[in-house]
């Protein structure tokens, strides 16, 4: 039996995760659950599983949980606060823990995974594009064991061969393409984007998932953010990574050798494929997933991204070339951009903006310690929400001149 933390459970990967281990009861034991402010599905959680612990990051939703726990069987502890969440990433029980908190916000409890030595299931991309050095130095120090769940990297792990190092490239590699579905705005001309609304770019063609990494899949930010993830992960320069367009989702990446073979992973979108590979790895077990009819799927289709409609694959590319505290800033600035736009105080193409702005105006520097992140991260969020205020204050005022 293996101990699995969830952390992020009330999200579409947590969700996901659940889903994969409930057909597997001999083999996983749900041992902790976590989440940010959603009691109610928490507690609905709590009461299918049975976990030992559950813990929601807001304290007063946390106060709620033990309100609608009180009185049942179980013996749930129920903690509070983010400090719960490091705890949870740490617990001697859980041998593997799945960091599928969205954003900036799963940076420590997925730090505190690496550096307990778990098997970690690497959702959270942002933790890796703001930390990566320090998180792969936590995992190769603890020895313990970095397994993608974003598909495409889970993708190319299972295309490259086993017993590597974490940010060490294999030999005979030669360059990874990492595919993108190009969002739902892939075939909308770029004179109607500054009209797109939230409810439209939320709208993904292929996958079903959380807001943020929708919008950012809308702007071509998630697969900028993953082309920084697979440079970490594979221990390339941004060079070796090629981004194909692929409308179908079908082959979620492929990894080319100097022999000239292209070895690929093809699977239907549905996150509970990577997810059931992670857990199980190196065994393969049922994830509920339809398997692939080809014929049906009929034809696979493949282009270049247009870095001139989606300016934020420009500035992520910019920024895995620069490296060290920019993907940082990158990184701060789409999050609140994203917030920002699913709120209605920014347009689509003012999220590229923002951040064009926020990075153009930073100075960098190197990654020495988390609290280097910690303050680029800072730092870049308060001029992202002032630039947002300036350009909503000057659209205001170019409307009442109007
Ligand atoms: P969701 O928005 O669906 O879920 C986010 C989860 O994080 C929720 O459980 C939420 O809790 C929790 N959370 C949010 N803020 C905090 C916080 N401050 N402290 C603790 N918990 C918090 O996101 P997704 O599941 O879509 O994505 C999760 C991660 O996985 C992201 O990094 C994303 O990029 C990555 N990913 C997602 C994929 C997908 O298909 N969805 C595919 C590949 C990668 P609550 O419900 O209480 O707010």
């Amino acid at each position: 039996m293996i101990g699995v933390a969830v952390l992020g459970s009330t999200g579409s990967v947590g969700e996901s995760t659940l889903d994969v281990l409930a057909r597997h009861p001999e083999r996983f034991r749900l041992v902790a659950l976590a989440a940010n402010t959603n009691a109610a599905k928490l507690a609905r959680q709590v009461r299918d599983f049975r976990p030992a612990y559950a813990a929601l990051a807001d304290a007063s939703a946390a106060a709620e949980l033990k309100r609608l726990l009180a009185g049942e069987a179980g013996g749930t502890r129920v903690l509070a606060g983010p400090g719960a969440l490091e705890e949870l990433a740490t617990l001697p029980e859980a041998q593997c823990v799945m960091a599928a908190i969205v954003g900036a916000a799963g940076l420590r409890s997925t730090l505190a995974a690496a550096r307990a030595g778990k098997r970690l299931l690497l959702a959270n991309k942002e933790s890796l594009v703001m930390a990566g050095p320090l998180l792969l130095a936590a995992v190769n120090a603890s020895g313990a064991l970095l397994l993608p769940i974003d598909s495409e990297h889970n993708a190319i792990f299972q295309c490259l061969p086993p017993g590597l190092t974490s940010g060490v490239a294999p030999p005979g590699l030669t360059r990874i393409l990492l595919t993108a579905s190009g969002g739902p705005f892939r075939d909308t001309p770029s004179e109607a984007l500054a009209s797109v609304t939230p409810q439209a770019a939320l709208a993904h063609p292929n996958w079903s998932m959380g807001r943020k990494i929708s919008i950012d899949s809308a702007t071509l930010m998630n697969k900028g953010l993953e082309l920084i993830e697979a440079c970490l992960l594979f221990g390339l320069t941004p060079a070796r990574v090629q981004i194909l367009v692929h409308p179908q989702s079908i082959v979620h990446s492929l990894v080319e050798y100097a022999d000239g073979s292209v070895l690929a992973q093809l699977s239907a979108p549905d996150m509970r494929t990577p997810i059931a590979h992670a857990l199980a790895w190196p065994d393969r077990i049922d994830s509920g997933v339809e398997f692939l009819d080809l014929l049906k799927t009929g034809r696979l289709d493949f282009r270049a991204p247009d870095t001139d409609k989606f300016p934020c694959l420009a500035l992520a590319q910019a920024a895995a070339r620069a490296g060290g505290l920019q993907p940082v800033v990158l990184n701060a600035a789409n999050e609140v951009a994203v917030e920002a736009f699913l709120e209605g105080r920014l347009n689509f193409p003012g999220i590229a903006a923002v951040i064009e702005t926020v990075v153009e105006r930073s100075i960098g520097g190197a990654i020495g310690e988390l609290e280097d992140v910690l303050a680029a991260d800072a730092e870049s969020r308060a001029r992202a929400r002032e630039q947002i205020v300036g350009m909503t204050r000057n659209a205001s005022v170019r409307g009442a001149h109007a």
